[in-house]
C-alpha cells in the first residue's frame, strides 16, 4: 500500500538498515526503518491520512514516525534530494539521494535497502557489497575515516559481530585499533557512548561483547581504573542466567536489565569513581541514582539475608525491592542465590486468604493492630507452618 502511494505521490521510497538486515539474516526485527528520496514529513502526512495511522513530524530533521492501530511503527527519514521533483512525476531511477545516506552509515551489513513502490517492490539495493558480507560473515566500515568519523562505531562493531558471530573484516579491524589508540573516546558525548553501551548490556551475551572490548583494551578506555576480572566475568554469566529465567517467569515486569549488569560492573570500586564513570557518561540522573543506591546498599542486605533463617525474615529484607536490586543480589552472591530466588518466584506473592474484611466482620476496628494480625498469617504461611488445607480451614472457620 505505501508503494502504491510513493508511486503516486512520485516519491522513491526503501527499507533501509537493519530491518533488510536481519531479513536476510533470519533474526526478527520490527523496527522498519524507510528513507524517501523526497520530503518524508510530507510522505508521511499522505500515507498516516490514508492508512488510518499517527503521524508524528520532526521537521527540523526532516523525519516522522508511523503508528499504526496495531502498534506497528514505521520511522520515516528523507534523503538529501539535490533534485527537485515535482508532484506527479514517475519515480526516477536516479538513486543518488540514496545511495549518499547509506553511505553515511556504520557498516556494509547496515546499508542494505529494499525499494517498496509498487512498480519495483522488493527491488533490492546494495550499493556498498552488504549481501556478499553478510555471506562473508563479515563486519566491514565503508570506508577508512569511519571510526574517527564516529568512534562509537567501534562498539557497534564489536556488538554487532557478537550478536551475528561474525568477524571483523581485515582492513576493518585495523582501522579498528588505530582508532583506539589515538582514545578517540574522549571526543565523544558521553551520551552516545552510555546509548552504546546500554545497547551491549541488552544484548543476549554482554559478557562476550566485553571480551571483546578487553581484546581491544577498551574497557581501560571506557573506565579508567575500573577492574575486569575474573569474578566480574564470573558475576556477568550469571546475570545472565538469573535474566534468562526472569525474562520467562516474569514477562510483564517491566525491568532494565542492563542495570543489573552495571551493578555488577561497578561492585566492589570505589564509590567515587563510579560517580565519576556515571558523570562522564552522562547516565540519566534516575538511572545514576538508583544505581548508586543498589551499589550502597546491597552488601548491608546481603548481610542481613545471610542471617536469615526463617523464610519470613527474608520476606521482611526483601519486600518492596527493585527487580534488579534482587537479580543484581542473587548473582553476586551465590550462597543467598536461592532464598532470593525463592522470594521472588514464592515468598513474594503470599497473601493471606484472610482479609482486612474478614477481621472486621468478626467486629475488631480496624487500626495498626489489623495489619499486625494479617502481617503475622502472612509470615505464618510463608514459613510453612500454616499448610494449604491449614488456609482453607481457617478461612471457613472464620
Ligand atoms: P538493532 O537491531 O540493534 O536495533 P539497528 O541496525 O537497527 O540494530 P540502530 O542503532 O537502531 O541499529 O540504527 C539504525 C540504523 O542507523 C543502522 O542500521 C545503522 O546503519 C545506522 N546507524 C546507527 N548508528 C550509527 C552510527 N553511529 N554511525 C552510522 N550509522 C549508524
Amino acid at each position: 500500500e505505501i508503494g502504491k502511494i510513493a508511486d503516486r505521490e512520485g516519491v522513491n521510497a526503501y527499507i533501509v538498515g537493519g530491518f533488510v538486515r536481519d531479513l536476510i539474516i533470519g533474526r526478527e526485527n520490527f523496527d522498519i526503518d524507510i528513507v524517501v528520496e523526497g520530503d518524508a514529513t510530507e510522505f508521511a502526512k499522505v500515507v498516516g491520512r490514508e492508512l488510518g495511522a499517527k503521524v508524528h513530524t520532526f521537521s527540523r530533521f526532516k523525519t516522522a514516525t508511523l503508528v499504526f492501530k496495531d502498534g506497528t511503527r514505521i520511522d520515516m527519514a528523507s534523503a538529501r534530494t539535490e533534485v527537485y521533483k515535482f508532484p506527479g512525476a514517475l519515480p526516477e531511477v536516479d538513486i543518488a539521494p540514496l545511495k549518499k545516506d547509506l553511505f553515511r552509515r556504520d557498516f556494509t551489513i547496515n546499508t542494505l535497502s529494499v525499494k517498496i513502490n509498487y512498480s519495483d517492490f522488493g527491488k533490492l539495493i546494495d550499493f556498498f557489497g552488504g549481501l556478499k558480507d553478510i555471506k562473508d560473515k563479515k563486519i566491514r566500515v565503508l570506508h577508512s575515516l569511519s571510526f574517527v568519523e564516529d568512534p562509537t562505531r567501534i562498539l557497534r562493531a564489536l556488538r554487532f559481530s557478537v550478536r551475528y558471530r561474525f568477524e571483523l573484516g581485515k582492513h576493518t579491524e585495523k582501522l579498528l585499533k588505530m582508532a583506539v589508540e589515538k582514545k578517540l573516546f574522549k571526543t565523544v558525548e558521553g551520551q552516545r557512548i552510555y546509548h552504546e553501551l546500554k545497547q551491549i548490556l541488552l544484548e543476549d551475551n554482554p559478557l562476550r561483547v566485553f571480551l571483546r572490548l578487553e581484546k581491544y583494551r577498551l574497557i581501560e578506555e571506557l573506565f579508567p581504573g575500573l577492574r575486569w576480572n575474573r569474578e566480574k566475568k564470573d558475576t556477568f554469566e550469571r546475570v545472565r542466567k538469573l535474566i534468562i529465567w526472569h525474562r520467562i517467569n516474569f514477562p510483564e515486569r517491566k525491568t532494565d536489565y542492563h542495570l543489573v549488569y552495571l551493578g555488577a560492573l561497578f561492585f566492589k570500586e570505589p564509590l567515587e569513581r563510579v560517580k565519576s564513570y556515571l558523570s562522564s557518561l552522562s547516565f540519566p540522573e534516575k538511572e545514576g541514582k538508583k544505581l548508586l543506591k543498589f551499589l550502597d546498599e546491597i552488601y548491608g542486605t546481603y548481610r542481613a539475608l545471610k542471617s536469615s533463617n526463617l523464610p519470613s525474615e527474608v520476606y521482611k529484607t526483601l519486600r518492596g525491592r527493585e527487580e534488579e536490586f534482587l537479580l543484581l543480589l542473587a548473582a553476586l552472591f551465590p550462597d543467598v542465590e536461592e532464598k532470593v530466588v525463592n522470594f521472588m518466584r514464592d515468598w513474594r506473592f503470599v497473601e493471606p486468604l484472610v482479609s482486612g474484611k474478614d477481621i472486621k466482620e468478626l467486629g475488631l476496628k480496624p487500626g495498626p493492630a489489623f495489619k499486625e494480625i494479617l502481617n503475622r498469617i502472612k509470615y505464618e504461611i510463608i514459613d510453612g507452618r500454616v499448610s494449604r488445607e491449614d488456609r482453607e480451614e481457617q478461612y471457613s472457620r472464620l
